[in-house]
C-alpha cells in the first residue's frame, strides 16, 4: 500500500472505531439482560478450567446451536474477594461488539453459579497450537498479532483494560482468525487503578510496582505476546514468580537468534519499562505500533473484515468438534437449596 493510501485507510478505520464506540455506549446505557436458564442447555463436555469454575460445550436444545457456558461458584468468587470483577465481566461481555472479542449472548444464576454463555470457538487455544508447533513464523506472529491489537485499540476506546492477555485467553475461530476471550479482569477506567491482577509471565512491572497504572499494562502484554509467539518462550521466565518479576521490573531480555530487525525494534518499543517511552502508551498512543515497519505489510481493514487468507484453519468436523481442546475430569453441577450470596450478586 503507497502511503497516501495508508493514510487514507488509517482516516476510514477511524471513522468504523467511532462507531464500534457509540454502538457500545448505547448497549452500556441499555443494559439489557438476555436471560435464558440451565435447562434450555444439555451440558456436553468442559473446554477448559479456571479458578472459579469451568467453561462447557453446550448445546441449546430449542435451536441445536453450540455454545461455551462459562460457569462460575458464587462461594469461591466471595471467598477469593472477586466479586466486583466478575459483575464486571457480565456487564462489559455483554455490550461488546467486535470481530476478534468474545461476546456474550445469554446470562442467568441459580442458588450455586453464575453462567454465562457465550459463542462456541471452536479452534481452541493458541496456547495449545503455539506448543503444539513450538514457534509461529514472523507472516502469522504478524497476523495474529495485528487483529489483537485492533482488539486493544478497540478495548480502550470504549475505556476499557483488559488486563488478561496471554495466548490462553485467545482463542482461534473456524475461520483460522481470533478471539479474545476471559473478561474477568477487564475494567472500566478513567485514568488510573491498583488492583494487582494477571500471570506472572506476563504482568506489566507497573503492576508489580504497585504503581498506579492504565492501559499501557495491556501494550506491554501485547509486546509478551509478540515475544513468546514468534520464540515459542515467554521473554522473562524462571520457575519462581518472585525471580519473573525481578526480570519484569528490570526490563531485561535476549531476543531470539532468528528475531529480525523489525521484530526486535518492536519488541524494544513495547517492552519499555519507562511509561514515558513504551510504545502503545505515548501521544500518537496506538498509530505508533500500527505504524511500525513490522507491521508495513498489513492491510488494517482488511485484517477488520476478515478478508485475508489466514495460513492456519484449524480443522473442525462440525459445529460441535472439540478436538482441538484438552480432557478435563467432568464434575456435576452441585446446585444448594438456598443462596447464601443473593446479595452480593444481585446484580449478576
Ligand atoms: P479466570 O482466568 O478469570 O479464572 P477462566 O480462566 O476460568 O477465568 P476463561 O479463560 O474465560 O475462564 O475460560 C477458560 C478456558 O475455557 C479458556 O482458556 C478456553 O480454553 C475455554 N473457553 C473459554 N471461552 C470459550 C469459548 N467461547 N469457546 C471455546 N472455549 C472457550
Ligand atoms: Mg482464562
Amino acid at each position: 500500500m503507497n502511503p497516501h493510501d495508508r493514510e487514507q485507510s488509517f482516516k476510514e478505520y477511524s471513522k468504523i472505531l467511532e462507531g464500534l464506540k457509540s454502538s457500545f455506549f448505547e448497549r452500556w446505557k441499555a443494559r439489557k439482560d438476555q436471560t435464558a436458564s440451565l435447562d434450555h442447555f444439555e451440558r456436553l463436555r468442559t473446554l477448559g478450567t479456571g479458578a472459579f469454575g469451568r467453561v462447557m460445550l453446550v448445546r441449546q436444545k430449542k435451536t441445536t446451536t453450540f455454545f461455551a457456558m462459562k460457569i462460575l461458584e458464587k462461594a469461591k468468587i466471595v471467598r477469593m474477594k472477586q466479586v466486583e470483577h466478575t459483575l464486571n465481566e457480565k456487564t462489559i461481555l455483554q455490550c461488546l461488539k467486535f470481530p476478534f472479542v468474545i461476546f456474550m449472548k445469554y446470562s442467568f444464576k441459580d442458588n450455586s453459579y453464575l453462567y454465562m454463555i457465550l459463542p462456541f470457538v471452536r479452534g481452541g487455544e493458541m496456547f495449545s497450537h503455539l506448543r503444539r508447533v513450538g514457534k509461529f513464523n514472523e507472516f502469522q506472529v504478524r497476523f495474529y498479532a495485528a487483529q489483537v491489537a485492533l482488539a486493544l485499540e478497540y478495548l480502550h476506546y470504549c475505556n476499557l483494560i483488559y488486563r488478561d492477555l496471554k495466548p490462553e485467553n485467545i482463542l482461534i475461530d473456524a475461520n483460522g482468525y481470533l478471539k479474545i476471550t476471559d473478561f474477568g479482569f477487564c475494567k472500566m477506567i478513567d485514568g488510573r487503578t491498583w488492583t494487582l491482577c494477571g500471570t506472572p509471565e506476563y504482568l506489566a512491572p507497573e503492576i508489580i510496582l504497585s504503581k498506579g497504572y492504565g492501559k499501557a499494562v495491556d501494550w506491554w502484554s501485547f509486546g509478551v505476546l509478540i515475544f513468546e509467539m514468534s520464540a515459542g518462550y515467554p521473554p522473562f521466565y524462571s520457575h519462581e514468580p518472585i525471580r519473573i518479576y525481578e526480570k519484569i521490573v528490570s526490563g531485561k531480555f535476549k531476543y531470539a537468534v532468528h528475531f529480525g530487525e523489525d521484530l526486535k525494534d518492536i519488541l524494544k518499543n513495547i517492552l519499555q519499562v519507562d511509561l514515558t517511552r513504551r510504545y502503545g502508551n505515548l501521544k500518537n498512543g496506538v498509530m505508533d505500533i500500527k505504524r511500525h515497519p513490522f507491521f508495513q505489510t498489513i492491510d488494517w481493514i482488511q485484517i477488520y473484515n476478515q478478508a485475508l487468507e489466514p495460513s492456519y484453519k484449524p480443522e473442525c468436523s462440525d459445529a460441535g468438534d472439540t478436538k482441538h481442546f484438552d480432557r478435563y475430569d467432568e464434575e456435576p453441577l452441585e446446585i444448594a437449596s438456598t443462596d447464601r450470596f443473593a446479595k452480593e450478586f444481585e446484580n449478576f
